[in-house]
């Protein structure tokens, strides 16, 4: 017999229903005698819900307090599906990410785990309780509760599958795997059998919220054997895996991510320590910055510099710089958040040249024009106005996929 960690996702649990049909799948397979440990989410629109109440008493509230108000969701589904699963007659325990040791550092809504101690865990399955974890929590080390960046509840369970030396890591949710593609936005996104953590890795972090990017960071240092599939299909999902055994096309997937603002600084001057000085700036205030263009074509002594950083981190960006001016040196900045990236990835374009000119040839036919471009050895990114992006990220699927 296994022990088999299970995720479902907010949808999977959103009311009385889903989460019966829930519990089905959880009785299942415990009933075959594998130990269960289950994570899950907050009900439906649960967290957005809790954040809009936040802002109509404080639109700045403190972090720690957002996130004690923003875990009592997953804290909710847990003890929800307990008496779901008690109903059922089984054997259940429901518990905190305090309960189960889920040890993070300090940093407010999106901590990072440090160690999952699991001794009460172990002790429960012991006991052949199914145990359920509330995810996207955690502890610090002030015994505060911590969560753990938006979609984090995936990373809770891989944390637990870790911890729990798991034989399978299963991730629920409301699609039935990975597409080449988000599926509700371009209907002929195909389901991958399989895909590398790498890739999966690359698709995360660029905008395809599946799977939270840190959850598949995590599985592939442990290499956890994961899998993500439908809470409401019964069919086999996708394996998120080192090595795959179909053959590789040149892309796996593409995605898009609008959470993503840009901001262009004019005339610097053209001196060593000018790049230095920008980014020291904004890491000082711990704003992380992905794109960086430079460009002094025509000119000798000065040059602009633009970068993307996260939307919601623009405002807080210009305002350092600003403050800043006469330090770092430049004569005018512009910012703006109406843009969106979107992205190919895939280990297979590695080894085949032409990838680039065709995704380039894909945004010509769609008649969409490109702000900046940044590549690395399985990826390439594109900046794009942000009307254009569901038609770009259409065109780009149509030419690799659907030829
Ligand atoms: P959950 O609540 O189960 O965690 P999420 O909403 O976080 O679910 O993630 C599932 C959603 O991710 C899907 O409904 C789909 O719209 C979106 N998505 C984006 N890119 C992809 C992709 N490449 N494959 C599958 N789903 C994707
Ligand atoms: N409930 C949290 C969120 O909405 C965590 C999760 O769903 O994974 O971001
Ligand atoms: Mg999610």
């Amino acid at each position: 017999m296994a022990l088999i960690v299970q995720k479902f996702g907010g949808s999977s649990v959103a009311d009385a229903e889903k989460i019966e049909r829930v519990a089905w799948i959880i009785a299942e397979k415990y009933s075959e005698g594998n130990d269960m440990v289950v994570v899950l989410s907050a009900q439906g629109d649960t967290t957005d819900d809790l954040l809009a109440k936040a802002m109509e008493i404080n639109p700045n509230p403190s972090k720690r307090e957002m996130d004690m108000l923003l875990s009592a969701g997953e804290q909710m589904s847990v003890a929800l599906m307990a008496m779901q699963l008690e109903k059922l007659g089984l054997p259940v325990v429901s518990l905190t990410g305090w309960q189960v040791g889920m040890q993070t550092n300090t940093d407010y809504s999106n901590a990072r785990i440090k160690a999952v101690s699991g001794e009460r865990v172990r002790a429960e399955l012991d006991r052949r309780r199914i145990v359920l974890v509330a995810g996207f929590q955690g502890v610090n080390s002030y015994d505060d509760i911590t969560t753990l960046g938006r979609g984090g509840s995936d990373t809770s369970a891989v944390a637990m599958a870790v911890a729990l030396n798991a034989d399978l890591c299963q991730i629920y949710t409301d699609v039935e795997g990975v597409f080449t593609c988000d599926p509700r936005k371009v209907p002929g996104a195909v389901k991958l059998e399989e895909i590398t953590y790498d890739e999966m890795l690359e698709l995360a972090s660029l905008g395809a919220q599946v799977l939270h990017n840190r959850s598949v960071e995590m599985a592939k240092r442990y290499n956890v054997k994961l899998e993500v599939l439908s809470s409401y299909v019964r069919k086999p999902g996708t394996k998120v895996k080192g090595v795959i055994n179909v053959e590789q096309s040149k892309i796996s997937g593409v995605a898009i991510d609008s959470n993503v603002a840009q901001i262009a600084l004019m005339g610097l001057t053209d001196q060593p320590g000018v790049a230095f000085r920008v980014f020291r700036t904004l890491s000082q205030e711990k704003i992380n910055v992905d794109i960086i263009l430079q460009s002094s074509v025509g000119r000798s002594e000065t040059k602009d510099i633009s970068f993307t950083v996260a939307r919601s981190d623009m405002e807080r960006a210009v305002e350092v710089l600003k403050e800043n001016q006469q330090m770092v040196g430049f004569k005018d900045i512009s910012m703006t958040d109406k843009i969106s990236k979107v992205s190919i990835v895939g280990a297979g374009m590695m080894s085949s040249p032409g990838v680039a000119a065709l995704m380039f040839e894909s945004l010509y036919d769609a008649k969409v024009n490109i702000g900046m471009i940044s590549t690395s050895e399985i990826k390439i990114s594109v900046i794009v106005d942000e009307k254009d992006a569901e038609r770009a990220m259409s065109s780009i699927h149509r030419r690799f996929f659907e030829a």
